[in-house]
C-alpha cells in the first residue's frame, strides 16, 4: 500500500473493500479455473474497455495457456434503454473461437447482455463470462456467469480499473464510496 495513504484519505472513499493482495488471491483462483477448463482450446479474452484492463491484465497473467486479448469499447444511447453503441469493435474474428468476456463489475447485466448478443451472432465456439465484481442483487437481465471474482452489495465502488467521472481507476485497492456522493 505504499504511496497510496493519501488516496485512501480521500473525502470521497468510504472504505477499501478489498485490499490489492485480497484482489490478487482471487485473480489467481479464478485464473486456475479458467486455466484447467480451457485446457487444449483456442481462448480469446475479450475485455469491454476501459474498467476491465486491470483485472484483464493480472488474470491474463494467471492462465497457464496460451490466448489471445482483443477489446471492444461501448457507449450507451443518449435516453437511456439497454441498446448500447459499440465505439471500438473487435481487430480479429471470433468464429469458431472460445470467447471468454472479462468485465470488471456486472451491475444491473444490460449493456453486458446487449453485447453477448451481438457476439453471439458471429457464431463463437463458446461464449462465456468472467467478473471481477457481481452485484447480483441488482441483475435485470438474465445472465450466466461462469468465473466470478466476488458478490458485492449494492454500494458504487472505485478502483482497480473503476472509476467516478475517470478518477479513482488506477488504485490497487477497491473502495467503497461515501453515501452522500452518489446521493
Ligand atoms: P450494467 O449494465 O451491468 O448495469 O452496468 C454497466 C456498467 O456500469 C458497468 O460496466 C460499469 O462500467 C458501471 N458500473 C456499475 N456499477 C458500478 C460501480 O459500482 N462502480 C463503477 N465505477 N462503475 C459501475
Amino acid at each position: 500500500m505504499r504511496g497510496r495513504t493519501a488516496v485512501l484519505a480521500d473525502p470521497l472513499l468510504d472504505r477499501m473493500l478489498f485490499s490489492p493482495d485480497q484482489i490478487l488471491d482471487r485473480v489467481e483462483e479464478v485464473g486456475a479455473a479458467i486455466t484447467r477448463d480451457y485446457d487444449g482450446r483456442d481462448l480469446v479474452l475479450l475485455t469491454v474497455l476501459r474498467g476491465g484492463i486491470f483485472f484483464l491484465a493480472d488474470l491474463a497473467r494467471h492462465i497457464d495457456l496460451p490466448l489471445t486479448m482483443d477489446f471492444m469499447a461501448v457507449s450507451s444511447y443518449a435516453g437511456g434503454g439497454a441498446a448500447v453503441r459499440i465505439t471500438k469493435d473487435l481487430d480479429d474474428a471470433i468464429e469458431g473461437r472460445h470467447v471468454l468476456v472479462v468485465e470488471d463489475i456486472i451491475d444491473t447485466g444490460l449493456t453486458l447482455n446487449y453485447l453477448l448478443n451481438v457476439l453471439r451472432q458471429r457464431r463463437p465456439a463458446s461464449l462465456e463470462v468472467c467478473t471481477l465484481l457481481d452485484k447480483d442483487a441488482r441483475r435485470i437481465a438474465d445472465l450466466q456467469v461462469a468465473y466470478r471474482g466476488f458478490r458485492i452489495p449494492d454500494r458504487f465502488v472505485v478502483g482497480y480499473g473503476l472509476d467516478l467521472g475517470g478518477r479513482f481507476r488506477g488504485m490497487p485497492f477497491i473502495a467503497t464510496l461515501r453515501d452522500e456522493v452518489m446521493g
